[in-house]
């Protein structure tokens, strides 16, 4: 025996208000900045909590290599110059 009892539009919605997709929750890149999943390692730079894990540059053929390598170069230079100008205005 089924059990009916009366299904209202507010009962079935209220139901469905929970289905709805969450956005998925990406955080900035400790090292280069770029949108990586949360507790995952980043695939821009191969870090995980500061520290680099993977070597991205493996599996580029030698033109990517070039590109990947200026690119992080320029990042990690970027970060550097912010973070002594702060050290600067600091003293
Ligand atoms: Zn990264």
């Amino acid at each position: 025996m089924t059990i009916r009892m009366r299904h209202t539009k507010s009962h079935r919605n209220k139901r469905r208000s929970h289905h709805g997709l969450k956005e998925t929750a990406l955080s900035a890149c400790e090292k280069c900045g770029e949108l990586k999943l949360s507790h995952v390692v980043c695939e821009n730079c191969g870090a995980y909590k500061k520290r680099s894990v993977l070597d991205v540059l493996k599996k580029l053929t030698k033109k990517q290599k070039k590109q990947k390598q200026k690119e992080l170069k320029e990042q990690e230079g970027g970060s550097q110059k912010e973070m002594s100008m702060e050290e600067l205005s600091q003293k």
